[in-house]
């Protein structure tokens, strides 16, 4: 119906581009968007910005009023009809959220503290933007914290700064710099935005106050250039929808519903649509197109205002049936009347297939839970950096089925035994469950700090494994008595190394063949409790250490051999090993702790000991 008239793509049909802000916390992402939103009270609500779903949408003639101080001479042009920005702050989920391949997000803003510089959450913000080929612009905020700073409210940043003192100038000339370094440091090159004469090479860097507004100007006005000049091939309408799931979220009254982000296209009342579930493809009818009431009309009943048809860009709610288990992030498909909605399923559970086809091939690994299809991308590519194995994923909060999943890993690989969780909700009886399981749940809204968590947690189990086996852990060692100096209670013996490494709580035996019977007899002296070279003592001696001898002390056993006639200066002592021993320094727990040499010890001991 419409498809003529989307059909005109050209240069002056730009949908409004979409815009998303991430950085580290606390540099100011909520208060920057804050202070875009709000309007001046003397123009009372001019300029239209309005609250969508998850978004706020400013149109042009808002923009333009915000950027006229920067655009004094009334050069720039404004091609695009507005902007939306996504209003969740900080979580690379929506970042990473794609529809048809590329970013959702046109542009994003990276705000970085100008005060504190680079953070981690910083580093892993630009490792996605980069995977996600996403152009972004710096804000450089909180400029009003650099010492002696006198604000000019709302002004143009490079006015701004040319009233400062000249102390102020330098100490901002200082830390622009720095951040540029630390940024190179990251293989970005970037320059202030308007000393940046090549917008390809360089990452432009916008010094911002979301405290007295100056730099705002600046930044969107960049952010306006930047779009239209340099993306308009993105911004063009197509008569295609695309749309992503943002939320999945209940709202009484309405049942679970869908909050989106049209980014292009437009969706109608009673459209036919098809989107990812968490069990199977879910195709369903738009019941109806929700967006927030104006704050002014509060006092009407209800909370949102039905629209026939929304058209892109912008965040909208979706009711509809069937939309429990619909996954954030999915793409959202318009049933046309030429296609088949069979295919469309298939194409949209593509996206959750992909992810699956990571999950390790013998079930072994943790388990793995996001808020979005996107931000679940984003932590199995840095799993997969890390080789962690991942067994099972699975999208929104943890409920106590989710746990179940993980409880598997208890008797194949402890140390898998694990659930590792980004950015989402934890329900209270699965916590409970997993405590009493024994399954440890690591949930952080920084991806390296699940990492961090995690690795520590399977040190403390190896350190734990450790402690538990320690009497087990035999390590092999043949040793040649040098003299004997008690030969009871304790027995000492002054002995050589001469070969392996002899420890304290290593077992000592020596084996004797009956002359009668010709049968291997085991003589155990008694464990090790203390080692002495030169007086001093050590809790590890290795063949060729200790070149005076080791006085090694023993513990008594009942029926310790009797110095002399069951055991004597002639006769070899061995460490004494067993199958289980050798399992033992088998587990991972040990691996690394044994030697090749230490191996191949193991085997001759094997045979003294007629082990099989
Ligand atoms: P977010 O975690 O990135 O969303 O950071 P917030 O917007 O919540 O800001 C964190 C803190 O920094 C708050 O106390 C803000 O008031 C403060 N803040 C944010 N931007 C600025 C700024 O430009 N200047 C100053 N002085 N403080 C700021």
């Amino acid at each position: 119906r419409h498809k003529a008239a989307l059909d005109a793509r050209s240069q002056d049909n730009l949908r409004s581009p979409i815009c998303c802000i991430l950085g580290h916390v606390d540099t100011g992402k909520t208060k920057l968007l804050d202070k875009v939103r709000q309007t001046n009270v003397q123009e009372g609500e001019a300029g239209g910005i309005t609250q969508q779903i998850g978004a706020t949408y400013f149109p042009i003639e808002a923009i333009k009023q915000k950027t006229a101080v920067v655009n004094k001479d009334q050069t720039m042009e404004y091609k695009v009809p507005g902007l939306l920005i996504i209003d969740t702050p900080g979580h690379e989920s929506f970042t990473n959220l794609r529809s048809r391949g590329s970013s959702l997000c046109n542009i994003a803003i990276l705000v970085i503290d100008i005060m504190h510089g680079l953070e981690q959450q910083t580093l892993e913000s630009i490792r996605l933007l980069r995977s996600r080929k996403t152009p972004f612009i710096v804000a450089l905020n909180k400029i009003d914290r650099l010492y002696g700073w006198e604000a000019i409210p709302d002004n143009g940043v490079q006015d701004s700064l040319a009233k400062q003192s000249k102390t102020v100038q330098r100490e901002f000339e200082d830390r622009v710099q720095k951040t540029k370094l630390a940024l190179a440091e990251q293989g970005l090159n970037s320059e202030l935005y308007y000393k940046n004469r090549n917008m390809a090479r360089n990452v432009s860097l916008v010094p911002t106050s979301a405290v007295t507004g100056e730099g705002v100007p600046d930044m969107l006005k960049l952010l306006i250039d930047l779009t239209q000049n340099r993306m308009s091939d993105k911004l063009m309408y197509l008569s295609e929808l695309e749309c992503t799931v943002l939320e999945v979220k209940v709202i009484e009254g309405l049942g679970t519903t869908i909050d989106v982000v049209l980014s292009n296209g437009i969706l109608r009342e009673g459209d036919r649509i098809v989107l990812c579930g968490m069990n199977g493809p879910i195709a369903t009818n738009v019941r109806a197109l929700l967006t927030p009431q104006p704050l002014r009309e509060l006092r009407v009943k209800s909370a949102y205002v039905h629209h026939k048809e929304v058209k892109a860009a912008l965040g909208v709610k979706i009711a509809a049936n069937d939309l429990d288990k619909a996954i954030a992030g999915s793409r959202l498909l318009l049933v046309g009347p030429d296609d088949e909605e069979e295919e469309l399923m298939d194409e949209v559970m593509s996206d959750l297939a992909s992810l699956e086809s990571a999950l390790d091939k013998s079930g072994r690994g943790v388990c793995v839970q996001a808020s979005t299809l996107g931000s679940l991308e984003a932590l199995l590519d840095f799993l997969k950096q890390m080789k962690i194995p991942v067994m099972s994923i699975s999208i929104g909060p943890v409920f106590k089925r989710d746990v179940m999943k993980a409880t598997t890993m208890l008797e194949k690989a402890r140390e898998f035994a694990v659930m590792l969780c980004f950015d989402v909700k934890i329900d209270k009886e699965a916590e409970e469950y997993a405590e009493q399981q024994g399954i440890r749940i690591f949930s952080a809204d920084i991806i390296y700090h699940l990492f961090d968590a995690f690795t520590n947690y399977q040190k403390e189990l190896l350190e734990v494994k450790r402690k538990e086996t320690a009497a087990q852990a035999v390590f092999p060692c043949v040793l040649h008595t040098v003299k004997i100096i008690n030969k009871r209670n304790p027995m000492i013996i002054g002995v050589d190394v001469s070969e392996g490494s002899l420890r304290i709580g290593t077992p000592i035996a020596t084996v004797r063949i009956d002359p009668a019977t010709q049968m291997r007899q085991v003589m155990q002296l008694g464990r090790v409790i203390s080692l002495e070279v030169n007086h001093k003592s050590v809790d590890i001696v290795k063949k060729g250490q200790a070149q005076g001898g080791v006085a090694m002390r023993l513990d008594t056993p009942a029926n310790q051999p009797t110095w002399g006639r069951h055991v004597d200066e002639t006769d070899i002592l061995y460490s004494e090993i067993s199958r289980e021993s050798i399992d033992t320094l088998k587990d991972p727990a040990y691996r690394d702790d044994v030697t090749r040499d230490e191996w191949l010890l193991l085997r001759q001991l094997k045979a003294v000991f007629s082990i099989a």
